[in-house]
């Protein structure tokens, strides 16, 4: 498939508003690709390089694309920044510029889907003294050949966000639809695999196959998540249930087959050198071939500390020995998606806690089965009393869905009202800190992922903490208007608020009151922050508890 063919179908994308006419055009597609271009397409239209299991990431900034796009125009770098400052779109800034380019390539070829895509990989791989040169040269070749259409979509690829609405929603229900196969059935598939490009492609090869798909180890699957609940509700609903403490750590997925061992992060990104000593606690804790999920916490003098303050310690990995050192990291499980090349997500919670006793001599996180609210009630107080963050409430006969936060894990935990947002941009500081951003721009997301800005932040934040923030923010800035600064939306911030508003100032149609930074949530991905329907809840809860 030519390049140019993708950018003219997710044009008519672009410009197509209802999910349901989105998911018939890539419907009609994806049988007519081939075995190769499939996953590809699939995954770029979703601007995605890599299947979501893989952490692998571009490696290329802003900044490089800048560049990269000055060469090929003949123009100062200024010219494309002082451009892309006056729209914030850098896609279509990409496509007008290609459009007013001086130097016409006499020697232009056809770009391929695969060959934009083999370019993309080669950008990734490239490491040592000469990689950034290397990204730069395979940048320029992509947009040397590229007509302005081309080049929106490249841009967006490049900084992996396309614009066009497709979630894994709309390329699901395409693929059931395309390939004539059962949506549950692709979702099922989706879950096990945690790429929707793999699946597609089984769809179109081996449809009967898809049903019987199982978790390969060294490939994470998303985490399953919980909503805010409440005991009684719980009980109401489903009698007994299990509870478990809500630990105050991270998030982590163990896999190992015989003397192989990974860990990974909640954003599937691999620890594995981060966290030696809790990979050898879990390994050493089993003779199974497992995949197990968890929390580590970290342990000083006997008591759970705050976390926080050791992830940052773990981050900076020249500490990792110190770090590993004077607090000890401790692994908590409380569920098993693998064990002995079986996949087990189907199986019932209860007997996939019997199985996860059974494999693990060590760490398996204490659980109460009870159906009496006043019993779960004095549960969550000793668990509170104990340094965890509140506990968890599990449907027994619940199976395992990797992504989704649903009600069959509830969490339980003092009431704080706190929301978990994108940062879309900041403001240069004053004064002293006038090298510093001094107040942060936040967005929540609609349901096709796009940003809607609700907010700004500046209270809370300490100097200590300003700065941690200007290194981590100073290379993600796309763009620059006087005192304000637009960031690459990829840092998660939690904030917490007083209260709600309804407000015309921002996209989200509401403003937070009093907002303050509470911390930063770098375990979370953008595509988790709060989404308009949930903030929406949150108005009418708020208003209900008023009354
Ligand atoms: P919060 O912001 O309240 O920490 P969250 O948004 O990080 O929540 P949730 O899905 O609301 O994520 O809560 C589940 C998280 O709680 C898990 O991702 C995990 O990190 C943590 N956790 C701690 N103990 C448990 C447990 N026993 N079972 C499941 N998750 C646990």
């Amino acid at each position: 498939m030519l390049f140019r063919e993708f950018a003219e179908l997710c044009d008519t994308i672009e410009k197509t508003s209802s999910r349901l006419a989105m998911a018939d055009l890539l419907a009609e597609v994806f049988p007519t690709l081939s075995a190769d271009d499939l996953p590809i397409f699939v995954r770029f239209s979703r601007g995605k390089i890599f299947p979501d299991w893989s952490a692998e990431k571009l490696g290329f900034g802003p900044g490089l694309l800048y560049e990269a796009l000055a060469y090929v125009i003949g123009k100062k770098r200024e010219t494309v920044v002082s451009a892309i400052n006056s729209s914030g779109d850098t896609g279509r800034v990409v496509e007008g510029l290609l459009e007013k380019r001086e130097q016409t390539m006499f020697f232009s070829e056809e770009l391929e889907l695969l060959d934009v895509h083999s370019r993309f990989v080669q950008m990734a791989n490239t490491s040592g003294r000469k990689s950034q040169q290397e990204r730069m040269r395979s940048a320029q070749y992509l947009f040397s050949n590229a007509s302005p259409l081309e080049g929106r979509y490249l841009a967006r690829l490049m900084l992996e966000e396309m614009r066009i609405g497709v979630g894994e929603g709309v390329v699901r229900e395409a693929v059931a639809k395309g390939f004539a196969v059962p949506e549950e059935t692709v979702e099922h598939a989706h879950q096990a695999l945690n790429d929707l490009g793999e699946v597609a492609l089984l769809a179109k090869t081996n449809p009967s196959a898809l049903a019987e798909v199982h978790i390969t180890p060294f490939r994470p699957v998303k985490m399953m998540l919980a909503q805010a609940g409440s005991i009684v509700g719980m009980v109401e609903t489903h009698g007994s249930v299990a509870a478990e403490n809500k630990y105050d750590g991270s998030r982590f997925q163990f896999h190992k087959v015989g003397d192989r061992t990974a860990i990974y992060s909640r954003r599937l990104e691999e620890m594995t050198k981060s966290l030696p000593d809790v990979v050898a606690l879990l390994a050493a804790a089993t003779n199974h071939d497992v995949i197990i999920d968890g929390e580590v916490i970290a342990m000083q003098d006997g008591k759970p500390m705050p976390f926080q303050t050791v992830l940052r310690r773990i981050r900076r990995k020249h500490d990792v020995a110190e770090a590993a050192g004077a607090i000890s990291m401790q692994p908590r499980v409380f569920d098993i998606l693998v064990c002995d090349g079986e996949t087990l997500i189907d199986k019932p919670l209860s007997e996939r806690r019997r199985i996860l006793e059974s494999v693990m001599k060590e760490f398996v996180a204490p659980q109460m089965v009870s159906n009496s609210p006043e019993d779960i009630e004095r549960y969550y107080h000793a668990a509170l009393d104990d340094g965890n963050e509140g506990i968890m409430l599990k449907v027994i006969d619940s199976p395992y869905l990797p992504g989704n936060r649903g009600k069959l894990w509830i969490k339980i935990k003092p009431e704080v009202d706190t929301i978990d947002l994108v940062v879309t941009g900041a403001e240069w500081g004053e004064g002293k800190r006038a090298k510093m951003f001094g107040s942060f721009l936040l967005a929540c997301q609609d349901e096709n992922g796009d940003l809607l800005e609700l907010s700004r932040v500046a209270t809370g934040i300490d100097d200590a903490m300003l700065a941690e923030l200007y290194e981590l923010f100073k290379d993600k800035i796309i763009a620059e208007h006087g005192k304000t600064v637009v960031f690459e939306p990829d840092v998660v911030f939690e904030v917490g608020y007083a209260e709600l508003q309804r407000s015309t100032n921002y996209a989200a149609g509401y403003a937070l009151r009093f907002p303050r930074f509470v911390r930063l949530r770098d375990d979370k991905d953008p595509s988790e922050i709060e989404t308009a329907g949930s903030l929406a809840r949150r108005y009418s809860m708020q208003n209900k508890a008023g009354q």
